[in-house]
């Protein structure tokens, strides 16, 4: 082939590659045998599926029929009372969309089963005498609440609504009532004629027949108002079609189009509902709630779903239909009522609720019409509820012996456990003003503070802050500790801000690109909206949104109920759950969510204190070796108080202690801050100048490769010297008061074998000479207990560091991967920068998930289980650990369990998720 051939084809195939990519995406083609694209449900016809004959498990029947229609074919099989009714499976959307109209052989289907239902009910689709109305409506595989739509009561026209007015004087408001609504919502779904111009209309004859129920409105007023929407249509250049075979044609393509709306795609977006599924379509006979005033319609949940108790909760609306009881006109009653309004059709609800529950064995939240006293269910779906609800019914379900621990795990989900913890925002109708990444759940309310220290100026005045910045730095930790929340307006999920947030347990939104932080003239602003500093703002954490003042929050509790949950998990996994924890605050915190140590102790933010700071900043910038030596001492007895405060508060559990990590660069003042740089010189007993001049060579232009890590360790042997020897005298003490400990001392960023056998010989000369300066006679018997009280490993980050893994491994007792750095430096992706396109590649599919949240299998992931598979085989006795952000990742913790890992470790608020993820893993292991 010639070279311009060979380019010609190169770029067709990429293009049809590109096109199959954009179909594949929206509309994939799936194989449809339409014979079988319909099923009928509660009765059979010859020529059309049986819905209860279909074979395969529910999940297929959920995938094929949609989750409501399922459900009604569950429903029909346990002969639960449900209007009979065809279904036109989710296949066809896809197909629907496609061609923009329904091939024959599916219209065929419908006209058949239709004429099945006719035969079965012995009424007329269209008779004026005896008409059959029905219901077209919509249903995914999982319930998206609201967002596609439904019609109700087709197959009228004004002729046989007329006629059976006439004939039936008694039943004429509902016949016109009927009506009414059917013009409503077919013009409205279907034709996409405004619903609050048909609002309007309704509500003119409520005001002027002095009714506040569309129940209570005479027949001449619905006589008057169907004739005005039939107007209002024809106004709009519409057409209402009186032919009710038109009407359901038109109403079935109108769901599936409705598959398409900006809500639904809107919704399947942030639930993560792949976009191919497609709706289906339910055809069902209607039953009439709307009759008199022995019918009602209504919703109840077999559990409380706010609260997760265990009794009914519902409510119900006399003489009404579909959506009233959500409308709000009529304020609906409680469920408990029923008994004595209906007290037939209670206890049928009551009995069909039991067995609805019992049969799918998790709670139920279900739609019920009842006619003329006779109950109709017409869903029922897992119910929709609070994370305290669903880990309460997780909790009952193993009580009342329905369900098997192990089971009951997975009925709460990731989600679930991170709202369990943290305070939401009460729903709003409110717009939010801005939109970042949700980087941090939970939902405050605080002041606006551009600078950490006004944050903490009015947190001193007792007022809830919120610390707002372009990102944060290390120097923001105070600012940042008295904070109710934080905003920034670059950085992405693993920035500096939205790691030590979700440390902190603060509500976060970082990334949020449209806000213009001016931190010098302390204000933001965004689409005209500005922010002045102490205005009121509102963070929701799970979201991202972000709006102006204050918006209610609902707390939750840590209860005993979770409490028990959770060691349920621990009983399951096999992997223990440690913590990320820098303080003694978050080491409490992380005991309390059932940490099983500390498995990282940073020890960089001990020394961002006003004080300590100063005193740091001091040793780097001094020349002179005895100075140093000097400024050491000094900070020596404030690490010493800060470990001894972390390990009392983690009493016989491990922590591993990492020394010092952070580029130098972040240590060093700005050079436009006059006041700290003459404090500084004076101290230093050098001319203004000489100090600048040595910031300057401190300099780093890419501190993240810098000088940073174990490289400080060897650049400032005082600086690795002083914590260990903190950490030697802290062990002693601990060990006179009586305590157990179980300690481990991590090097970070390690590279080669040289690196770390240098250090590991000084550092370990060091630990010996503190104990025996602790205790100027030991006894050698001592000695060595202690020594055996403390593991020497380092953390593996490079990959250079996971190619040599056997090699370390020799030299050490334990490694911990960290992920953040290891991802970093495999992919050649600076984290800090990655928000700039990483959307961009999750948009464009080109990631499947953000690498920095969930660990790149493929990539990252090999290098792992190589050096996992050498050090191991190098060292039998070393353990494996992790401590970056995907610790707390549900699926890289299948991964880490998957190939043996002793240990995981992440910020404590993330320990629960951790520890259920750990369970799920193991019994996924289990089940290979
Ligand atoms: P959504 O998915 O929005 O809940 P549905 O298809 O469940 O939509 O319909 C909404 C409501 O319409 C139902 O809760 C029910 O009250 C009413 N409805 C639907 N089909 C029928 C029917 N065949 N008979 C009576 N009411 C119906
Ligand atoms: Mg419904
Ligand atoms: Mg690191």
């Amino acid at each position: 082939m010639s070279k311009a051939g060979r380019k010609m084809t190169a770029q067709k195939s990429r293009k049809q590659n590109l096109n199959q990519q954009m179909t594949a995406r929206v509309l994939p083609l799936r194989s449809h045998n339409l014979q079988e694209s319909v099923a009928t449900i509660g009765y059979q016809y010859p020529g059309v599926t049986s819905g209860i004959s279909i074979q395969g498990t529910y999940d297929y029947l959920k995938e094929r029929l949609g989750g409501k229609g399922a459900g009604l074919v569950e429903m029909a099989k346990l002969k639960i009372p449900v209007p009979p009714a065809f279904n036109l499976s989710t296949s066809l959307c896809q197909l629907y969309l496609q061609r923009q109209n329904l091939p024959e052989p599916v219209i065929k289907q419908t006209r058949l089963a239709l004429i099945g239902l006719e035969k079965f009910l012995k009424k007329r689709f269209g008779s004026t005498e005896h008409p059959l109305l029905i219901s077209v409506r919509s249903g995914a595989r999982i319930s998206m609440p609201g967002m596609m739509d439904t019609i109700l009561n087709l197959g009228l026209n004004r002729e046989i609504t007329q006629h059976l007015s006439k004939r039936f004087p008694d039943r004429a408001r509902f016949w016109w009532d009927c009506y009414r609504r059917l013009i409503q919502m077919f013009s409205n779904v279907v034709l996409q004629v405004e619903h609050a111009q048909f609002e309007r209309i309704l509500q003119h004859w409520r005001t002027k027949e002095k009714v506040k129920a569309d129940s209570d409105l005479s027949v001449s007023a619905l006589q008057m108002i169907c004739k005005e929407y039939e107007n209002l249509v024809e106004n709009a250049d519409k057409k209402f079609p009186q032919d009710p075979w038109e009407q359901l044609l038109h109403a079935i393509e109108a769901v599936f189009r409705s598959w398409n709306t900006e809500r639904a795609i809107h919704y399947r977006k942030l639930t993560n509902i792949p976009e191919d599924w497609g709706t289906s379509v339910t055809v069902q006979a209607m039953v009439f709630g709307n009759l008199n005033d022995k019918s009602a319609t209504g919703v109840v949940f077999t559990r409380d779903p706010s609260t997760g108790e265990r009794k009914l909760y519902g409510e119900y609306l006399i003489n009404a239909q579909g959506e009233d009881v959500v409308a709000g006109i009529r304020t609906p009653r409680p469920i408990h009522q029923m008994k004595k309004e209906l007290p037939e059709a209670a206890s049928e609800l009551v009995k069909a609720l039991d067995r609805l529950e019992k049969h799918f064995n998790e709670v139920q939240d279900i739609e019920f019409t009842i006619e003329n006293e006779r109950l109709f269910i017409l869903q029922t779906r897992t119910a929709k509820r609070s994370a305290q609800a669903a880990l309460q019914n997780a909790f009952q379900f193993v009580q009342e012996k329905r369900l098997k621990k192990e089971a009951a795990l997975e009925r709460v989900s990731y989600d679930q456990v991170k709202q369990l913890l943290h305070p939401t925002l009460k729903a709003t109708s409110e717009k939010p003003f801005v939109r970042g990444l949700p980087a941090s759940p939970g939902a405050c309310s605080g002041r606006v503070a551009f600078d950490p220290e006004t944050a903490l100026a009015f947190a001193r005045a007792q007022q809830k802050v919120i610390l707002v910045r372009q990102e944060t730095s290390p120097e923001d930790i105070m600012g940042m500790s008295v904070s109710e929340g934080i905003l920034t307006s670059t950085g992405g999920m693993t920035s500096h801000a939205a790691v030590v947030g979700r440390g902190m347990g603060k509500t976060c939104v970082v990334g949020c690109s449209e806000l213009h932080v001016d931190e010098q003239n302390h204000r933001a602003e965004a689409f005209g909206i500005t922010i002045e500093e102490g205005s009121l703002i509102t963070l929701n954490g799970s979201t991202g949104d972000v709006y102006v003042g204050e918006l209610p929050t609902e707390p939750v509790t840590w209860g005993d109920t979770a409490r028990k949950f959770f060691q349920w998990t621990d009983e399951v996994a096999s992997m223990p759950v440690l913590a990320n924890a820098d303080t003694p605050d978050q080491a409490r915190l992380a005991r309390e969510l059932g940490a099983q140590g500390i498995g990282l102790c940073r020890t960089e933010h001990m020394f961002f204190d006003k004080e300590r700071i100063r005193n740091f900043r001091r040793m780097i910038l001094s020349e002179s070796v005895e100075q140093r030596e000097e400024l050491a001492a000094e900070l020596l007895a404030y690490q010493k108080s800060d470990f001894l405060q972390i390990f009392r508060e983690m009493k016989d559990l491990s922590v591993c202690v990492r020394l010092l990590d952070p580029p130098l660069h972040e240590f060093l003042p700005k050079l436009d801050d006059q006041d700290e740089i003459k404090v500084l010189a004076d101290s230093l007993r050098i001319p203004a100048g000489r100090l600048v001049q040595r910031i300057h060579q401190l300099h780093e232009v890419n501190p993240m490769l810098g000088h940073r890590g174990c490289r400080l360790g060897i650049t400032f042997p005082e600086i690795y010297e002083m914590q260990v020897q903190a950490l030697a005298e802290s062990l002693f003490d601990l060990i006179r008061e009586g305590k157990k400990v179980a300690l481990k001392i991590m090097i970070p960023l390690v590279m080669s074998t040289e690196e770390l056998s240098y250090l590991l010989r000084r550092l370990k000369n060091v630990f010996e000479r503190s104990l025996s300066n602790a205790d100027p006679t030991p006894e050698a018997q001592q000695l060595r207990k202690l020594r055996s009280l403390v593991k020497w490993g380092t953390m593996i980050e490079l990959p250079r560091a996971c190619v040599i893994g056997a090699e370390i491994a020799r030299l050490v007792d334990f490694i911990s991967f960290g992920t953040n750095d290891l991802t970093q430096t495999t992919l050649g992706i600076s984290r800090d920068d990655a928000t700039k396109f990483i959307p961009t590649y999750l948009d464009k599919q080109l990631f499947r998930k953000d690498p920095f949240e969930t660990l790149d299998v493929q990539g990252v992931g090999k290098l792992i289980e190589w050096a996992v598979r050498e050090s191991r085989a190098a060292n039998a006795t070393l353990e494996v650990g992790i401590c970056g952000e995907h610790g707390g990742d549900p699926e890289s913790i299948e991964f880490f369990r998957r190939i043996q890992f002793n240990n995981v470790s992440c910020s404590p608020f993330r320990v629960p998720i951790a520890r259920l993820a750990a369970a799920c893993a193991e019994q996924k292991q289990k089940n290979k």
